[in-house]
């Protein structure tokens, strides 16, 4: 099979997508974005081995490649329009490209969002980086930059289930519920969405609870304070590991894709779908304190980071 044939086998679906007036087949794809919207564009690489677990099935290895970029899209508050897929494999398998292709697919319908294009190449290792472009209306895309002294610091969901099924993996235990979690992450798209008006800086969690929120705090020139046991964890983890792993898991581990946002005095996001958990305050002073029932606690909550 080569590559043309594979890309019209496996990603050159026809399907009904809004605002594309060239997709996939010519040299680029045309776009039509709605007047007075803005584009929000992100990229992610998943690299096998290094971003997912060597023999991760291919349906989520794909499903997982756009829910992080859609984590992107929905911590600056705007409607995922448009994806392409840069795929690099070492071979052509069909039943692994099948599974790829509808868990790509599976993916795209949950969030309504069209593969417009893509590119296809050979490499010794599984490489995937999907892109995506999101609408926002003009001037209001939540950034990092907002968060102001005296604004209340939420997360939603619960944080640290990706790490321990992580954790588990690499000692060949299998949590699957926690798994799940990491395999299939959960964009907060409606809800970033809603938090538009509302949140003054917004963040995915992606490299872990703790180092994510210093960047709000860093590009917003503020420091914050946070109760360490209002941190929302699942019973399950609970369940699994003792309480201080649990805690670290909740603030180092990355992966699980909850928003992290702060909210002025008087705002009320709305909570209806998506349980909001109240972790702490802005301040003035710079750098991120966490407290444990009521007393300052050392923690150096650094996340995950790809070069040390
Ligand atoms: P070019 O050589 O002009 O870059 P290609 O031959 O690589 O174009 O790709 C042909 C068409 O197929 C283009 O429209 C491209 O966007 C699309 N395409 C290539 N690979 C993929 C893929 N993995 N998923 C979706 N579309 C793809
Ligand atoms: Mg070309």
């Amino acid at each position: 099979m080569d590559e043309f044939e594979l890309i019209r086998r496996f990603f050159d679906l026809s399907y009904e997508s809004w605002g594309v007036k060239v997709g996939i087949g010519d040299d680029g794809a045309v776009l039509t974005p709605t007047p007075g919207m803005e584009l929000v564009n992100v990229v992610d690489t998943l690299v096998d081995g290094v971003h997912f677990p060597i023999g991760t099935d291919a349906g989520d290895i794909a499903y997982r490649a756009v829910a992080v970029n859609l984590s992107d899209i929905a911590a600056m508050g705007a409607i995922p329009r448009w994806m392409t897929l840069a795929l690099s494999l070492p071979s052509s398998d069909e039943s692994w490209l099948t599974s790829f292709s509808s868990g790509l697919f599976e993916a795209a319908a949950d969030y309504d969002v069209a593969l417009v294009g893509g590119d296809t190449t050979r490499a010794d290792q599984i490489v995937v980086t999907v892109a995506v472009s999101g609408e926002v209306q003009a001037g209001r895309a939540l950034l990092r930059s907002g968060a102001q002294p005296g604004d209340k610091i939420f997360v939603t969901g619960t944080v640290g289930d990706a790490a321990g099924a992580l954790h588990l993996n690499a000692s060949n235990q299998v949590d699957a519920e926690l798994m799940r979690r990491f395999l299939r992450p959960q964009a907060r798209v409606q809800f970033g969405r809603n938090l538009v008006g509302i949140a003054s800086a917004a963040i995915d969690v992606s490299d872990g609870l703790w180092s994510d929120l210093e960047k709000i705090l860093d590009a917003s020139g503020v420091g914050a304070q946070i109760n360490l046991e209002d941190i929302p964890v699942s019973t399950t983890l609970r369940a699994r590991f003792p309480e201080s792993q649990v805690r670290d898991f909740a603030l180092r581990g990355g992966d699980d894709y909850e928003l992290c946002f702060t909210v002025p005095p008087g705002a009320e996001p709305d909570t209806s779908d998506v349980r909001m958990t109240a972790i702490g305050t802005v301040q003035d002073t710079p750098g991120l304190i966490a407290k444990l029932n009521g007393d300052v606690v050392p923690y150096s909550g650094s996340g995950y980071c790809h070069f040390t």
